[in-house]
């Protein structure tokens, strides 16, 4: 049996979720035991209060301080702490545990995940934005505090659990596979229509909405080249990516010999997560099997880098290095944001990356330093105000 003592930064997320009720499934089938330290949510206290009276964490923080009367109220007769704000999350990233999830989304999860990676700890790494925004600093700070970092992303979760860690001489290339979301097959023509409803739909997966529109329009796969890059320190022409629309086969690393090994599995993040927090051993939980003859086949196609440009983008960004990446991850969320809240138009998100990164000159980021962090989000914030402006632009001349 496993036992953890662990925080989940991003508890009310739809990762954070799977994550404690992977828990308690766990619990209930005895082959895990959990002591909570810290829970983190946004603006659903009702939410956090919730996990919080179930976990009996030593501390629950909202990142909202207008919302933390309201969850002192909810957590009152607990004994559970209630704090506010993002030095009070980052706070609690900082205490020690055996393992930590990171699954706040966007950029506004790199400073506690930075601060979990220097504890020493286990860090189960969802949030891949802090990854492309410091990647090999970030790895680099997990490796000096003796922790360990294990991707959640359900592909690099794949890659991770075939990769021959001790012998990386050995891999001729990384597959990425990409379901395509909901638009794969949506003509050129219409994708100018695209809604915020439609683009959350996603056809296999169940996600927050950021991630949503990240696969609808293949930005999420441009950050997960990225971030592949990074975690299995490989080139960006040794990164491919296939679209394989039944999500089944969730990456593929080629040996030099030609053999390629894969990790399969219904799509359910649940099972990367179970990965993350159990390895290298394995805990049971009521896992979707996998049924080949159900299925009947697999399918796969070449993505279509002129109908979703932000695939390329991410890959320029990438060959470009410095803080090209991060001005590409900033420029996406402003734009995908803007999408959601009907400021900007679908084929709009890919222009605003596109320009943002032309205007940008990537400035040098020292991933040596320990102000890389710092400097990361100076670059994140300046990239943001461009990338607002632009979108202004658009909205002006709609
Ligand atoms: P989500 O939107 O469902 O949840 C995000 C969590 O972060 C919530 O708890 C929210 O309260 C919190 N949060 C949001 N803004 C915050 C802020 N400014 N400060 C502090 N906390 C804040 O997102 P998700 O789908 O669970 O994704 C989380 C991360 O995991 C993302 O980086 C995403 O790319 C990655 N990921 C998600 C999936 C998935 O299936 N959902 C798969 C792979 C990777
Ligand atoms: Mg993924």
């Amino acid at each position: 049996m496993i036992r953890r003592r662990v925080t989940v930064l991003g508890a009310t997320g739809s990762v954070g979720c799977s994550t404690l009720d992977l828990m308690a499934q766990a619990e209930a089938g005895g082959s895990g035991a959990f002591e909570v330290e810290a829970l983190t949510g946004g603006a659903n206290i009702a939410r956090l209060a919730e996990q919080a009276r179930r976990w009996k964490p030593k501390l629950a923080v909202t990142a909202d301080p207008a919302r933390l009367g309201e969850l002192r109220e909810a957590l009152a007769g607990t004994g559970v702490e209630a704090a506010a704000g993002d030095e009070a999350i980052t706070e609690a990233a900082a205490r020690p545990v055996d393992w930590v999830m990171a699954a706040i989304v966007g950029a506004a999860g790199l400073r506690s995940a930075w601060a979990a990676a220097g504890t020493g700890a286990t860090l189960a790494l969802a949030n891949k934005e802090s990854l492309v925004c410091c990647g090999p600093g970030l790895i680099g700070r997990v490796r000096r505090s003796g922790g360990r970092l294990i991707p959640v992303d359900s592909e690099h979760s794949a890659i991770f659990q075939v990769f021959p860690h001790t012998a990386p001489e050995q891999v001729a290339k990384l597959t990425l596979t990409a379901s395509g979301g909901p638009f794969r097959t949506t003509p050129a023509g219409a994708m100018a229509d695209i809604t915020p409803e439609q683009a959350v739909a996603h056809p296999n997966w169940s996600m927050g909405a950021k991630i949503s529109v990240d696969s609808a329009t293949m930005a999420n796969k441009g950050l997960e080249m990225i971030e592949a890059a990074y975690l299995f320190d490989t080139p960006s022409e040794r990164i491919d990516v296939v679209v394989h629309p039944e999500s089944i086969i969730h990456s593929l690393v080629e040996y030099i010999d030609g053999s390629t090994l894969a990790q399969m599995g219904p799509p359910d993040m649940k099972t990367p997560i179970a990965c993350a927090l159990a390895w290298p051993d394995r805990i049971a939980w009521r896992a979707p099997r996998l049924d080949l003859a159900a299925l009947g086949k697999l399918t796969f196609e070449a993505p279509d880098t002129r109908r979703f440009p932000l695939l390329g983008l991410a890959r320029d960004a990438l060959e470009a290095g410095g803080a090209a990446p991060i001005v590409f991850n900033a420029a996406n969320e402003v734009a995908a944001v803007a999408f959601l809240d009907r400021r900007l138009g679908f084929l709009n998100i890919a222009a605003v990356v596109a320009d943002t990164l032309s205007r940008m000159t990537a400035s040098g980021v020292d991933s040596g330093s320990e102000s890389v962090c710092d400097a990361a989000l100076a670059v994140d914030a300046e990239a943001r105000r461009t990338a607002e402006s632009i979108v202004r632009g658009f909205a002006a001349a709609a």
